[in-house]
């Protein structure tokens, strides 16, 4: 399986980045009332990792969210198919997220949190591709910024498969 994938970003970067990601977000959120909010499926190991490395009280809950239909640089576009359980009212949220690419999903998704009065929104991204941005929006907490590249592992996949891999990769065709 791996054979088709090159390592872009390794395993012991990532973690290494993901720790010091961890640290400023410990110091950031001292004393606030963190709840991170993981966008499925992509965001599932990346998130497992943060928050084992944040040593402080937070909750967690998840969304899910469709894919916007290509071709379009309007925002709204994307549909909620899974909503968060928690109550986000005056509570500090993190989105956690694989990765920003045109910026859509990351800009609907404050846009919705934003209607249920949380005290603040900040956004925690693996990567970040910021030359395919269609929209202006940026990560507070950003991994790695990477070139415009299809990337699998770590979360991100390709038709489903690969997320498993436990580093970045780029997919190459055999
Ligand atoms: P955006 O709305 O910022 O364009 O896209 C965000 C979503 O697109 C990500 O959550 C991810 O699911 C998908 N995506 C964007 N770039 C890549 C990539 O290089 N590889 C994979 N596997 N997914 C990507």
């Amino acid at each position: 399986m791996e054979g088709n994938v090159e390592v872009l970003i390794s395993r012991e970067k990532v973690e290494a980045r993901i720790s010091e990601l961890a640290r400023e977000i410990e110091k950031d959120y001292a004393n606030k009332d963190l709840i991170c909010v993981g966008l499925l499926k992509g965001s599932v190991m990346f998130m497992s990792d943060l928050i084992k490395e944040i040593s402080m009280d937070l909750r967690i809950d998840f969304m899910k969210v469709s894919s916007y239909g290509g071709g379009t640089n309007s925002t709204g576009v994307v549909k909620i198919l899974k909503d968060v359980d928690l109550d986000l009212t005056g509570k500090d949220v993190l989105i956690v997220e694989d990765i920003i690419d045109t910026g859509l999903t990351i800009v609907n998704v404050k846009d919705f949190l934003k209607q249920k009065n949380p005290n603040s929104i900040k956004v925690c991204t693996l990567l970040d591709k910021p030359s395919r941005r269609l929209v202006e929006v940026e990560g507070e907490y950003v991994g790695f910024e990477i070139p415009d590249e299809f990337v699998v592992g770590y979360g991100l996949d390709l038709d489903e498969k690969y997320r498993n891999i436990p580093f970045v990769g780029k997919f190459v065709k055999k």
